[in-house]
């Protein structure tokens, strides 16, 4: 369903508010990775290039005590986001009060402002992020129009997504949900075939969703990380000390037979003694021997992977091979990334911040398709999920 979009509103002399994703890392007042601020910024400048006045509105962090606040101010994202706009950017520190109000009511035309960390509002009863009706209505009734270009929280019901969408007449995406919606919405309901998933991570069940999901559309599923031994639990193989869930080797038994030859698991894995990048390790195919854990997929795992990759024409990547954080376990990780970069006639999309960070590390980043904003959004998504954020964007 197409959704309204930022650029469908006319914006000129109108006080915008907009839900963004500053959800930035910050030490002392230092922003780690400002990916999120510039991913931002498009919808930002097409406010201010139409007249429109700018109000941003994001959380940062989990706030629990009153201690939390001096660590989880967004007044560092402000003066960063001065910085990338080459203007002035108003700070306002306060959710809401007479501070807010009189700033809002003193912009101009152009001028963009940042309300402080909306989750300073969940010190009094998780205003905010249980999606106080009160509290909704009040933000919506700070602007003239919305538009929600958080993806990243796209899947919770929170006051400054959902609350202000429902106070308003109608609710627009802006460019980055605009895109996000697009290339997975493409993705799991209009994909090009062949369409390869890869997943790995730490846990079968933070994937289940996505696999069952994806058995009737994709053509392959590709396992590999730390879930993976679940399933060769569920096959009967040996896991050593392997990573397993116990409890969802039935599911994993299921998902086999469903999926039949779709789901491809390794076959070879480099395996250690220890969870340590020094421990003596070593590739094996099939079981893992006993006093040995699997760490990463093996170099016959990689060459099947990249063969399968090899005629794709979509791919959705989510969670690393192995313990790529180690060295030793990080090959089966970056070669299926660099395998994805590799791919020139098809849609890439990568979802998860450690299969970003592998992109990133690898350089391949500027030639994957789409590098997705939202973790466990992206998930959601891709699980054909219905996300609430999403839901209460108007239809065009
Ligand atoms: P997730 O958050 O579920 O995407 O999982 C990511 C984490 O899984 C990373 O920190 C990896 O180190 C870890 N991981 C990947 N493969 C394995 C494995 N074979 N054994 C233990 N942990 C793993």
């Amino acid at each position: 369903m197409a959704k309204l979009i930022v650029s469908d509103l006319d914006v000129k002399d109108k006080k915008v508010l907009v839900r963004v994703d500053f959800n930035v890392p910050i030490k002392n007042g230092v922003i780690g990775d400002d990916n999120r601020i510039v991913a931002a910024l498009p919808t930002i400048q097409y406010i201010i290039d139409n007249n429109g006045k700018a109000i941003l509105f994001s959380h940062l962090g989990r706030v629990k005590t009153e201690e939390d606040k001096k660590e989880l101010s967004l007044r560092p994202v402000a003066e960063r986001l001065s910085e990338l706009l080459k203007k002035p950017v108003t700070f306002v520190p306060a959710t809401r009060g007479k501070e807010l109000e009189d700033a809002i009511n003193n912009m101009k035309d152009g001028d963009v402002l940042v309300v402080e960390n909306t989750r300073f509002e969940d010190l009094d009863g998780k205003k905010e992020s249980k999606n106080d009706p009160e509290l909704g209505k009040y933000w919506a009734s700070l602007g003239d129009l919305y538009v929600n270009d958080a993806f990243g929280t796209a899947h919770r019901s929170h006051a400054s997504n959902v609350g202000i969408s429902s106070n308003m007449p109608q609710a627009a995406a802006g460019f980055l949900m605009e895109k996000e919606i697009k290339f997975l919405g493409d993705a799991v309901e209009n994909p090009k075939h062949p369409f390869v998933a890869i997943l790995g991570g730490a846990k079968v069940s933070d994937k289940i969703g996505v696999i069952s999901n994806l058995i009737e559309k994709a053509d392959k599923i590709l396992v590999g990380g730390g879930m993976t031994y679940t399933f060769y639990a569920a096959k009967g193989l040996s896991i050593g000390k392997s990573l397993v869930e116990t409890d969802k080797i039935d599911l994993a038994k299921q998902i086999i037979a469903e999926a039949g030859d779709k789901l491809v698991l390794p076959v070879d894995n480099v395996v250690a003694t220890e969870f340590s990048n020094d421990a003596p390790h070593k590739v094996v195919e099939g079981d893992i021997p006993d006093g040995y854990m699997a760490l990463d997929i093996g170099p016959k795992s990689v060459a099947e992977f990249k063969d399968v990759l090899k005629t794709a024409k979509t791919v959705v990547w989510n969670g690393p091979m192995g313990v790529f954080e180690m060295p030793n376990y990080a090959k089966g990780t970056l070669e299926v990334g660099e395998a994805l970069g590799d791919l020139t006639d098809a849609t890439t999309i990568i979802g998860g911040g450690d299969s970003t960070a592998a992109a990133k590390q690898l350089g391949i980043a500027p030639k994957i398709t789409h590098i997705s904003t939202g973790g466990g959004a992206s998930l959601e998504y891709l699980e054909g999920k219905e996300l609430p954020g999403i839901a209460a964007i108007t239809n065009k």
